[in-house]
Parts: structure tokens; C-alpha cells; sequence
């Protein structure tokens, strides 16, 4: 690389750092490179030919003034910038970056981003926080309030519309099982008056018979309905008017009965 004050050559890890606040410092005081330096090199320079003394210091100065990161200078300009000034200067070596900056520790770089770092570390957390929340929340307890109000309606309707008491069950059973059927559910309604039954929805599969079957015989020997034995359950409900009960579970997936077996 070239020296940035002398423009002589000199390998990278041979430099100097020179801050620029120092430097422009240190000129503002007096310092003058073509008095203290050997600037030989850089008047030599091509833009630089030609130009008188006082030029010359004024274009060095110019691009002092211009420039945007610290000076990496050869040990003769260090050597003279010290000796001016009564500076000292560090030799930057192995701890210059590639950008000629030094090199940020790891605590360095904590330090100055750590209002960043405390927002970064406070927005994981939250995150973190509302997908947990969001993972334990019991969404089908909000559709099953919704799918037992809209049954229970079903049931009004059918007490309005269905005149003949002996028919109503069996219309209730015809409607909720579209209601199911639509929402890809099956159901199993259980007459409590003339002790008929109904699988209703989509078609029942093997398991969810024989999971009824099951508490048909648990419930018979005194035994609580038991929801936790009923595969993919989704809820259960009573029409108090008809007497009627309603055990709800998922279907299979659409097509799972056209799988090959
Ligand atoms: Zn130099």
C-alpha cells in the first residue's frame, strides 16, 4: 500500500495509525509534512507536478481535509509526525482490518451496539412468548361453542317446522348429519327417548363405531361417558328438548376412503 501521508510504498503491517482528528489537530497547531516530512515521493506524484510550494501544501491539505477514515502512514512519516508533534503514534500491524480499520473485539462491538442488541433480544423473547401462547390456546374450544350454538338452532327449527313429535328426532338427525357432513365431521346422535340411534355425517369409520359401542357398554354398567376414548372427538352435546345426545369426532381427510388399502 501507499503511505497516505508520503505516498511511499510500504507493506501494511509496517504502518502507523493516524487518527485524522489528530492529524487535522496537529496541522491546525502548525504541523507542516513539507517541512517535517519526506514528501519527495509525493511531489513527484503526477497531479502534483509542477505546483509551487504554497500549492502544493494546499492540494496536501485539501485532501487531508477530504478524507473520510484515520491515515495509515510509513514509519518515516510516523517517525516524523512524532518528532513534530511530540505524538505518539501506534503501529496498527496485525490489528488493521481489511478496511484499514482497526479491529472490533467482540466486547467492543457489544458495548456500541447494545441498546440494538437489548431491542433484538427483547423482540426474540416476545416472539418467542406470543408463539407459545398461540401453540397452547385451545382454538377448537372456540368452534365448538360456535358448532353447539348453531346445532342448538337446529333444534329450535326443527321443534317449529316438524308438527309430528314422532318425526322430529329423525329430522334432527337428517340435519345436524348435513350440518356434520359439511364440516367433515361424523357424529353418532343417540335417542334417549325411544333409545334409537343415528351415525350421521360423513361415514363413520370402524373406530368410531367401536369406540361408541365401547361407552354404549361403559355408560350401561354405570360408568361416565368417557370423551378421551372416542378417536379424534371433537365434542359432545345435549338437545335437551328432543332428549337427544350427540357424540362429535373428526372424519378421515377427503379421499382417505379412496386410498388403496
Ligand atoms: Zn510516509
Amino acid at each position: 500500500m501507499l503511505c497516505d501521508l508520503c505516498s511511499r510504498q510500504v507493506a501494511e503491517e509496517k504502518t502507523f495509525r493516524l487518527p485524522l482528528r489528530e492529524l487535522r489537530r496537529a496541522v491546525d497547531a502548525g504541523f507542516d509534512p513539507f517541512r517535517a516530512a519526506d514528501m519527495t515521493i509525493w511531489k513527484a506524484m503526477p497531479f502534483n507536478v509542477g505546483l509551487s510550494d504554497e500549492d502544493l501544501f494546499r492540494e496536501w491539505r485539501r485532501r487531508m481535509v477530504q478524507a473520510k477514515r484515520d491515515w495509515q502512514i510509513c514509519p518515516l512519516c510516523a517517525e516524523a509526525f512524532q518528532g513534530a508533534t511530540g505524538r505518539v503514534l501506534v503501529p496498527i500491524g496485525q490489528a488493521v482490518g481489511r478496511e484499514g480499520k482497526p479491529r472490533m473485539t467482540l466486547g467492543e462491538f457489544g458495548r456500541r451496539h447494545r441498546p440494538t442488541l437489548y431491542f433484538v433480544f427483547a423482540i426474540t423473547v416476545l416472539l418467542g412468548i406470543g408463539v407459545e401462547v398461540c401453540r397452547r390456546f385451545d382454538w377448537s374450544r372456540l368452534h365448538r361453542a360456535e358448532w353447539e350454538k348453531r346445532l342448538a338452532i337446529i333444534e329450535k327449527q326443527v321443534l317449529k317446522v316438524v308438527p309430528q313429535a314422532d318425526q322430529r328426532v329423525y329430522r334432527l338427525a337428517a340435519d345436524v348429519g348435513r350440518f356434520l357432513r359439511d364440516r367433515w365431521m361424523v357424529g353418532y346422535l343417540y335417542d334417549q327417548t325411544k333409545g334409537t340411534e343415528y351415525f350421521i355425517g360423513r361415514p363413520s369409520p370402524a373406530d368410531f363405531r367401536r369406540a361408541i359401542e365401547a361407552q354404549k357398554a361403559a355408560i350401561a354398567a354405570g360408568k361416565p361417558f368417557d370423551s378421551g376414548k372416542i378417536p379424534k372427538y371433537r365434542f359432545d352435546m345435549e338437545f335437551k328438548e328432543l332428549r337427544c345426545r350427540l357424540v362429535v369426532g373428526a372424519a378421515e381427510p377427503p379421499g382417505a376412503d379412496l386410498a388403496p388399502k
